[in-house]
């Protein structure tokens, strides 16, 4: 197999051979054939996740099939098509796995981070955190589901049923949540870096009523607002545009310092809180719910030798949507 490989924090990835390894009990051996690329890879890049283990090979939006099955693998064949999300096995006994927040497993491997992902032509798996994908879709339109769209759907079910919602930050998270958002039939008002028309301009073709500059004012106040964008300084700005008793949601895995705020941002009830990554039961919700969405994915391929120029477009916003590594 080959892999663009994470040796050192700051990168590149190295473009490497690997030997080809079998599944283990319980573990599956994924032909991967597309690997959505999510801001996230860049945290574990710049080493902003603590605990991590190089080498590792990054990726955790994963679509493949199945192409060998360890002992003891039940409820998936040989072939099927399979999607790959960033909680990649929980401990299954300690009180939040117990408690229905395998979320928050207390010893949790990450696909891409604590275990090796999808950027690489095969990957193996713990089959139990593997979702089945069924034949509708192409590998290239799912891939981005598997984070962007599942982590953001837990930030949506966050957020409540307010029909008012804000997004800050409009890439590859907010373009699939507006469209599910749209669907349930809220009111999307999506917030870009000030003076990005192009992205606003996304936005409102994905079915944002209103989009804007984060330093601008919401036409009206919102019921709850999602931050995807890693940036500690719009946790004031979305408190500021949430109404009373309105709840903001920080959706990303590491974000920039928050600035201090006077007190009255918060006050009459307003609600901060944070999403931190999924659980299984998140995936089947969501990726049930998706092809009733009719979601359409907006992706820009690269060749999985190029995941260093994917990270950078990332980082530097080339693209509208999500980068997807197609080996
Ligand atoms: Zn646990
Ligand atoms: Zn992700």
């Amino acid at each position: 197999m080959q892999a663009m490989v994470l040796t050192q924090i700051g990168g590149p990835l190295q473009w490497t051979e690997l030997p080809d390894r079998g599944p283990g009990p319980g573990e599956i051996r994924v032909r991967v054939a597309a690997c959505g690329v999510c801001r996230t890879d860049l945290h574990v890049l710049d080493g902003d996740l603590p605990d991590i283990a190089l080498p590792v090979i990054p990726g955790h939006e994963v679509v493949g099939r199945i192409d060998a099955l360890g002992a003891g693998v039940e409820g998936l064949r040989l072939g099927e098509r399979v999607g790959l999300p960033w909680l990649g096995h929980t401990c299954g006994h300690c009180a939040y796995c117990l408690g229905h927040q395998e979320n928050l497993c207390d010893r949790p491997l990450f696909t891409g981070y604590t275990r090796d992902g999808g950027y690489a032509t095969a990957t193996i798996a713990d089959a139990r955190f593997a979702f089945p994908l069924g034949e509708e879709g192409s590998d290239q339109a799912l891939a981005p589901l598997l984070c962007a769209g599942l982590i953001g759907w837990r930030a949506l079910v966050l957020a409540g049923a307010g029909p008012h919602l804000g997004l800050y930050g409009f890439g590859a998270a907010a373009h699939i949540l507006a469209q599910v958002a749209a669907w349930q039939g809220r009111t999307v008002y999506a917030f870009t870096r000030p003076g990005d028309a192009a992205s606003q301009d996304f936005a409102r073709r994905l079915g944002a009523a209103w989009a804007g500059g984060s330093d601008e004012a919401p036409p009206r106040p919102l019921d709850a607002a999602i931050i995807f964008a890693a940036v500690g300084a719009l946790v004031p700005d979305a408190l500021r545009a949430v109404r009373k008793g309105g709840r903001v949601v920080c959706a990303g895995i590491h974000m920039s310092d928050i600035p201090s705020f006077p007190y009255r941002l918060l006050w009459q009830e307003r609600q901060l809180v944070s999403v931190a990554n999924l659980t299984r039961q998140d995936g089947i919700d969501f990726l049930s719910l998706a092809p009733r969405v009719g979601i359409r994915t907006h992706t820009t391929p690269y060749a999985l030798q190029q995941a260093n120029e994917a990270l950078a477009d990332l980082r530097a916003g080339r693209f509208d949507g999500a980068a997807v590594l197609v080996p």
